[in-house]
C-alpha cells in the first residue's frame, strides 16, 4: 500500500533528507519517529504528493509519485489522502457543517449532506455542526478536522504530530480515534510524532509499524 525505496528529499536551502525503505500493507499502522527537525513532517509532505517527489521511488496507493504531475497530483491527493495536520486549518469563517462542505466542493464532489452528517457522527461532534472553529475546544477541533479528513473515505490517513499539545487523556483519545477510525475504513494509518505517548496509546492487539527518522541525515 505504501513502499519507498532509497527515499531522499533535499531543500533548496535547507538539508538533504534520507529515509529507510518501508513497506506498510493496506490497512497497517506506521509511526514515524524521530526528533523535531527530523523529516517526518517532509515523509508525510512526499507521500501526500504535496512536496514535489524527492529522489528513489515512492509508492502510495498504487501510485508512483514520481510519475504524479502537480494537476494529477491535485485529483490524486482528494480522493487518496485523508490529512490531518499538525496546524488544522479550519476556516474560522465557516461553521463545521459548512468546513466539511467546503471540502466536498475543493475535491469537485456534488455536496453530500447524509455523507457529511455521517463523518460527524462517527467523530462524534454531530452537535458541534452549527459551530464556528473558535466555539470548539482543541479536542473537539481535532474531531472535526479527522471527520473532513476521512470525509472522502480516503485509504491513507496521514496523521502530523495529533498528540501536540494535548494532555495525556487527550492524546490518549486522539490516537485511539485515529486508529479506529482507520480500522473502520480499512484505511492504513501514518502517524508522525516526536511524543513518546502515542505508541503506548496504540491498541496493543492491532499490529504497528516503525520508522524511525533522523539517524541517516547529512
Ligand atoms: P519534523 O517534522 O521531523 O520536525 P520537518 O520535515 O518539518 O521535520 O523538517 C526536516 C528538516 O527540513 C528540518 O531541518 C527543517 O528545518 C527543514 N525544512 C523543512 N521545511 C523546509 C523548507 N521549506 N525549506 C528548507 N528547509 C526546510
Ligand atoms: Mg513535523
Amino acid at each position: 500500500m505504501i513502499s519507498t525505496r532509497q527515499l531522499a528529499y533535499r531543500y533548496a536551502d535547507g538539508p538533504a533528507l534520507q529515509f529507510e525503505d518501508i513497506d506498510v500493507a493496506q490497512g497497517g499502522v506506521l509511526l514515524l519517529c524521530g526528533a523535531s527537525g527530523s523529516g517526518k513532517s517532509t515523509w508525510l509532505a512526499l507521500a501526500a504528493g504535496l512536496l514535489g517527489p524527492g529522489a528513489g521511488d515512492m509508492t502510495v496507493a498504487g501510485q508512483s509519485l514520481q510519475a504524479l504531475g502537480k494537476v494529477a497530483g491535485d485529483a490524486w491527493r482528494a480522493k487518496t489522502i485523508g490529512f490531518l495536520p499538525q496546524k488544522l486549518h479550519l476556516s474560522a469563517a465557516l461553521t463545521v457543517h459548512d468546513n466539511l462542505a467546503m471540502a466536498q466542493w475543493a475535491a469537485r464532489q456534488a455536496q453530500d449532506e447524509q455523507r457529511i452528517a455521517e463523518a460527524l457522527t462517527a467523530l462524534g461532534v454531530q452537535d458541534l455542526a452549527r459551530r464556528k472553529p473558535a466555539q470548539l475546544s482543541g479536542g473537539q477541533a481535532q474531531r472535526v478536522a479527522l471527520a473532513r479528513a476521512v470525509l472522502l473515505r480516503p485509504q491513507v490517513i496521514l496523521a502530523d504530530e495529533p498528540t501536540a499539545s494535548l494532555d495525556d487523556a487527550a492524546a490518549q483519545a486522539a490516537v485511539k480515534l485515529l486508529q479506529a477510525t482507520a480500522r473502520h475504513q480499512g484505511a492504513t494509518l501514518v502517524m508522525a510524532t516526536h511524543d513518546a505517548r502515542v505508541a503506548d496509546c496504540l491498541d496493543s492487539q492491532m499490529g504497528f509499524q516503525f520508522l524511525y527518522i533522523g539517524s541517516n541525515q547529512r
